[in-house]
């Protein structure tokens, strides 16, 4: 019996933690049922930024971080390109070696 027990129970309960941000999440969405408009919808996806979406975020801006400093993206191939690959700058366009070669 204890065994078929233990099986029965779902694994956020066996995590305090976890269980708290659930019953967090879960008491804001009810919330939001309720009578929320949109604004604070936006402020309580702030307050409760899940690790994997915060992880995501910090992804993106080294992504641009990277390509602001010394890379760019060719408008014939879409492709981004390292500094050294620039040949060609027409206006805001810019073309890789291999476009140009
Ligand atoms: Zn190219």
């Amino acid at each position: 019996m204890a065994l078929a027990n233990e099986q029965s129970v779902p694994a956020a309960a066996a995590h305090p933690r976890h269980a708290a941000l659930l019953a967090q999440l879960k008491s804001s969405k009810s919330a939001k049922d309720a009578n929320f408009i949109d604004e604070s919808e936006t402020e309580l996806a702030e307050r409760y930024v899940l690790p994997g979406a915060e992880k995501q975020a910090e992804e993106e801006n080294v992504e641009i971080i990277a390509q602001l400093a010394d890379e760019f993206t060719c408008a014939s191939c879409f492709m981004v390109r390292h500094r050294s690959q620039l040949v060609r700058e027409d206006g805001a366009d810019k073309f890789c070696a291999e476009c140009e070669g």
